[in-house]
């Protein structure tokens, strides 16, 4: 466990129905703060095999003063969200004899936040979940917006529920063990801020994004706080996807296919960076977007040295089949979230799903 330091400059950022707390050394408070957001009997913390060894002592530990608790952890790893773990963890619970005033705790990256949410959305019709996120995407998107669920072999986020955390609290020194790999993932869905919303952050992202990667805990703390500033207000605008919240699925759509052709073996991070090229790329041919948008997306990856291209062991048709499972796909038509610029996305103000037809598509997948 890493030295705690004391709490420095900290950011409170409102998501309609709960609060999202980030600062360094904020888990030195976390038992506190869930307290406070979501009291219980019982507080059932759920976390993974590589995150709970480092960082799931202390805050055991501390619950345990207000409240009995239990740790349940799950082999780390996007196999574990399933419905067999979420199957498996329910019936810890019921075992344990929780009843409806227990809190759930999620420690972990966005896999055990949507597992743990899941859990939490589903148990006894519904309990709270308090969001501590431990890696970058998950500081920055995932635990944001209420969205939960698991896998099936069908596809990615299939099965699941929305159900808004009572409270988000994210430590970025907590990210001092999260390995390279994965904060260079992250990185990719602060770039979808970025595309989607703002411009200038955008281009903020070109020394940013290498300061991140170089664990500058001013720059982590930068990109964290303003992308959930982005996802937060575009959450609490529309938070069941009915229409804006659809502009935050850019780069999800072929991203969620390779995710799903690579067998959960490339990183989603690494899966949703490819999918905004294509996807910008589809933009710019069905004339939406404004020419340079994809290789200017291209370029901010490259710098933070994500991949740009689709692999070429995943074929076209492949590909296009994994789009039909998506949840974005409407009477069997795929939509797309699809720019119109850096900074700006394509729709009316009402509907942001683009539907695109499977040629187009497979035009960009070449
Ligand atoms: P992850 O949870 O699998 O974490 C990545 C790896 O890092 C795992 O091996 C994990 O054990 C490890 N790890 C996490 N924090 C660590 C730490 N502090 N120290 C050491 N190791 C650590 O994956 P992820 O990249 O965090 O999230 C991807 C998941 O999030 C996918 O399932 C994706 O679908 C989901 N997601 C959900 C939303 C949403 O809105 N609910 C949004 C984006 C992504």
């Amino acid at each position: 466990m890493m030295a705690a330091s004391a709490l420095g400059a900290s950011h409170t950022i409102d998501a309609g129905t709960y609060r999202v707390s980030i600062a360094a050394g904020l888990r030195l408070s976390y038992a506190m703060r869930i307290v406070a957001a979501a009291p219980a009997h019982h507080y059932a913390l759920i976390s993974d095999s590589n995150v709970a060894p480092l960082h799931a002592g202390p805050l055991s530990a501390t619950l345990a003063e207000h409240g009995e608790t239990s740790l349940h952890v799950v082999p780390a790893g996007e196999g574990t969200k399933s419905r067999e773990s979420w199957a498996a963890l329910t019936d810890a619970l019921l075992a344990r004899g929780c009843g409806r005033d227990t809190t759930v705790v999620a420690l972990g990256g966005g896999m055990i936040g949507d597992l743990a949410g899941f859990v939490a959305a589903t148990y006894m019709r519904g309990i709270p979940v308090v969001q501590c996120p431990t890696s970058l995407l998950a500081m920055i998107d995932a635990s944001v917006g209420g969205k939960t669920g698991v896998d099936t072999p069908a596809g990615k986020n299939l099965v699941g529920a929305f159900h808004p955390p009572a409270a988000v609290l994210a430590d970025v020194e907590l990210l001092a063990t999260l390995p390279a790999e994965h904060r260079r993932a992250g990185l990719a869905e602060a770039v979808k801020h970025g595309v989607v919303a703002d411009a200038h952050y955008f281009d903020l992202l070109r020394t940013a994004g290498p300061a991140v990667l170089g664990a500058d805990t001013d720059a982590v703390l930068g990109v964290v706080t303003r992308s959930v500033e982005i996802k937060a207000e575009i959450v609490t605008a529309d938070s069941r996807e009915q229409g804006l919240r659809k502009i935050l699925n850019f780069g999800h759509t072929l991203g969620h296919a390779i995710e799903h052709a690579s067998g959960y073996e490339m990183l989603h991070g690494e899966c949703v960076a490819i999918g905004m090229v294509l996807e910008a790329r589809l933009a710019e041919r069905m004339g939406l977007a404004e020419s340079g948008t994809s290789e200017a997306i291209v370029e901010l990856l490259r710098v933070v040295g994500l991949p740009v291209a689709r692999p070429a062991r995943f074929g076209a048709d492949e590909l296009l089949r994994a789009t039909r499972l998506d949840k974005k796909a409407q009477a069997g038509v795929v939509e797309y979230a699809l720019p119109a610029a850096v900074g700006r996305m394509a729709g009316d103000g009402m509907r942001w799903g683009i539907a695109v037809p499977d040629a187009l598509a497979r035009e960009v997948l070449g």
